[in-house]
């Protein structure tokens, strides 16, 4: 069951239940980083996903986001039938690294790439911006950068738009008439966050939102006109979406009881730690979860069209099918008595069956 997602310390078990792969680590010595590449599979084509560098405390935790990512992947592209496969890269870097080392180590990581022949190409994630990508550039042809783009390599606008035509599709279902009824409990004012909250305010919705990040706070509550809770109090806020925007599994057995809202979508990757069976937690909350791989595609459908070379309206009118494939998946739910989560699985499986290749 490639689906079935193991939270534990040990990677093999991810391995094995989330069907790899191929997974590629690049060891630099002198400049002290490691880099990893959970290349999940190239089944539909090659893998577009995000280079993510965060600070990790060991190799397995930052190996098991890797892994873990790269399979989200995969089923975020065949979820949009997008032309592309499943990996993901994490760069672990030194804590304290000036930026002329950090381009040192972007270029290394860049000739790592080139080793891949292309398999998987390297995008913006938590912790890499498009200046990240124009350095990699210099290196390798497989990077999603401005320098090679017709438009900016930064995909997060384009994840915040699909997100908000995933709540449009969702706040219709459970009648509650339009955006201005609706309040929004934000967990995470990242990249992401910050255009969502501005696309939501613009929209009517009410915002309560945290970051762990005390600035970011500040930042957002000098900008916008939302309330800003402590990080811990985000879940029981009474709210009617909550909108999970920072890092994974920040959906667990200890904060689902906490949730006040009936539904659940954002931006975040693996916002749920499944080992702690939260499919049946939201079941016996009834709560609505949209899984994060539907809603979030529309920085990848951004990326896959520059990479293509197509043009805007192809990547708008695919985004904008984020409502309407959302929409279908409720009503398929509620009718079949099943959770959204099982029948978006079933469907981007398909999609990969389809393909009749194996995984690489
Ligand atoms: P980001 O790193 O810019 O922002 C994440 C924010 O979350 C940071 O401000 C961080 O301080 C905050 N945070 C971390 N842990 C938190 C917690 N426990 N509570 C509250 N805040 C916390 O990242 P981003 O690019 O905005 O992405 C956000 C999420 O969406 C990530 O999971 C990412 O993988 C996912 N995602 C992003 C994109 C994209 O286009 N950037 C696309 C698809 C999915």
């Amino acid at each position: 069951q490639g689906w079935l997602i193991l939270m534990t310390q040990d990677p093999s078990k991810y391995l094995k239940a989330l069907g790899y792969g191929k997974i590629y680590v690049h060891r630099d010595p002198e400049l002290d980083f490691t880099a990893i590449v959970a290349l999940h599979s190239t089944a539909l084509g090659p893998a577009i996903g995000g280079c993510r560098c965060i600070q990790y405390d060991h190799f397995d935790t930052a190996l098991n986001d890797a892994l873990q990512l790269g399979h989200a992947m995969t089923l975020k592209a065949a979820m949009h039938e997008l032309p592309h496969g499943g990996g993901k890269s994490v760069l672990m870097i030194p804590e304290h690294c000036d930026s002329k080392q950090r381009d040192l180590i972007l270029k290394s990581f860049g000739n790592f790439l080139n080793e891949l022949n292309g398999t998987y190409i390297t995008a913006v994630d938590s912790g890499t911006q498009p200046q990240d990508m124009d350095v990699i550039a210099t290196q390798t042809p497989y990077v999603l950068a401005d320098t090679h783009l017709k438009s900016t390599c930064n995909p997060s606008y384009y994840t915040a738009q699909g997100v908000r035509y995933a709540m449009e599709a969702l706040i219709e279902y459970k009648g509650y008439g339009s955006f201005s009824n609706v309040t929004i409990a934000l967990q995470g004012l990242g990249a992401v966050g910050l255009y969502l909250c501005e696309m939501l305010l613009d929209l009517g919705a009410n915002i309560i939102a945290t970051d762990t990040d005390p600035l970011r706070c500040e930042q957002a509550s000098k900008t916008f006109n939302i309330k800003i809770v402590e990080p811990e109090d985000i879940y029981a806020i009474q709210a009617n979406i909550f909108a999970p925007c920072a890092l994974g599994g920040t959906l667990n057995a200890r904060t689902i009881p906490l949730l006040k809202a009936d539904s659940i979508v954002g931006s975040a990757n693996n916002p749920c730690d499944t080992s702690d069976h939260t499919e049946q937690l939201f079941e016996a909350q009834e709560i609505t979860y949209v899984p994060d791989y539907l809603a979030n595609g529309g920085g990848l459908i951004h990326v896959a069209g520059l990479y293509a070379n197509l043009d805007s309206s192809w990547v708008d009118d695919k985004i904008k099918n984020i409502y309407t494939r959302t929409q279908q998946l409720l009503s398929q739910a509620a009718q079949q008595h099943q959770s959204m989560e099982y029948l978006a699985r079933e469907f981007a499986y398909h999609v990969l069956q389809r393909s009749h290749q194996p995984h690489t």
